[in-house]
């Protein structure tokens, strides 16, 4: 029930603002947001690397108003990337990006948004890793497929996440298997009506299942992105079934959520790449994982209470 509630004060600006500023909001939001430069989260890579985990490494940020926020967010990238280069971790530490924060929603943000994710991409592929290309709304998702393809031409390692609660993404599923594609499929976190997004959980659940059954069987690098331990043994089964080795699937969590279980599964020799956002413009992120989860939330306000 608190889920959607709380999605909605994600988009909301008044709930930015108050979230934002409020001084127990921060020791909150470390544990999924674990720095706010570049130099903060250099450690975190190499202390993840140094214990066989992987990386995608996501500058915060989305829904930006002006070119210039843009060109921001896209130097953002750039300078990790430089950093990125010195450690030398090849595709062990990729990205993560929000098309929205290169533009996308501005007035001609489909050519923004490719403009400015492009030389990110490049940047990338000239240290030796590589970009997945995450899903917002839906609204967002044709114009992101469109750039993912453009991408491909020159960079065919680029990837794209998927989300098992929209009614298309079957569909997605089956042409990004045919044609080889890096996917990361999740169950999705933003707030979908009814005519395009299953509504129960269980629904969810089994859509799930049923595109990673697609996935595993096509030509392509399935991700799994997911704290699910129910679809994390199905993943590893239908892996199996598929006859595919360790080193041709991944599984993926995000920083802060079931640490200990990142390290069982890269322990069994997994390839298991942690999703690790940083950056100042927290609060779209940080909402999304609060509605994940009540317990989040209830934690958040106790802290708010007991320090006030
Ligand atoms: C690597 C990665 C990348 C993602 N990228 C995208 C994207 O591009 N677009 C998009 O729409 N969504 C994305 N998501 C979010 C995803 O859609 C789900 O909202 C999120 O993963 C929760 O679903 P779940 O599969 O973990 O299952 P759930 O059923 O939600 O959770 C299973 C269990 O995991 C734990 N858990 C899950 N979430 C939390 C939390 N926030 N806090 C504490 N414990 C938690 C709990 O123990 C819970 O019982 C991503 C998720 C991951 C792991």
């Amino acid at each position: 029930m608190l889920g959607p509630v709380i999605l909605a004060a994600s988009r909301s600006d008044k709930m930015r603002k108050l979230v934002s500023a409020a001084p127990v909001t921060k020791p909150v939001v470390n544990r999924f947001i674990p720095g706010e430069t570049v130099d903060q989260v250099v450690p975190i890579v190499e202390e993840a690397v140094g214990k066989g985990l992987e990386l995608t490494l996501d500058v915060v940020g989305e829904d930006i108003t002006t070119p210039e926020q843009a060109a921001h967010a896209r130097d953002a990238y750039l300078e990790l990337i430089e950093r990125l280069g010195d450690l030398g971790h090849g595709t062990k530490a990729e990205m993560s990006v929000k098309l929205s924060m290169f533009g996308q929603a501005l007035e001609g943000g489909h050519e923004l948004a490719l403009a400015n994710v492009r030389p990110v991409v490049e940047a990338a592929a000239a240290i030796g890793t590589t970009v997945t290309l995450d899903a917002e709304d839906h609204t967002t998702l044709d114009s992101m497929f469109a750039i993912h393809e453009e991408l491909r031409k020159d960079f065919p390692q680029t990837g794209c996440v998927i989300q098992a609660y929209l009614f298309r993404t079957e569909a997605d599923a089956r042409r990004l298997a045919a044609n080889g594609s890096r996917v990361r499929i999740v169950k999705g976190a933003y707030k979908e009506p009814a005519e395009v997004a299953y509504q129960d959980k269980s629904e969810i659940d089994k859509a799930y299942v049923r595109i990673l059954k697609i996935l595993m069987e096509g030509e392509g690098y399935p991700m799994i992105g997911s704290h699910d331990p129910r679809l994390i043994a199905i993943g590893q089964e239908l892996a199996r079934r598929a006859g595919r080795k360790l080193d041709e699937y991944e599984f993926q969590m995000l920083y802060g959520i079931r640490s200990e279980e990142h390290l069982r599964l890269a322990a069994e020799g997994h390839r298991m790449r942690v999703y690790t956002a940083y950056g100042t413009d927290w609060y779209g992120y940080f909402m999304r994982r609060l509605a994940e989860k009540p317990a989040n939330l209830l934690f958040f306000v106790r802290s708010m209470i007991t320090k006030n």
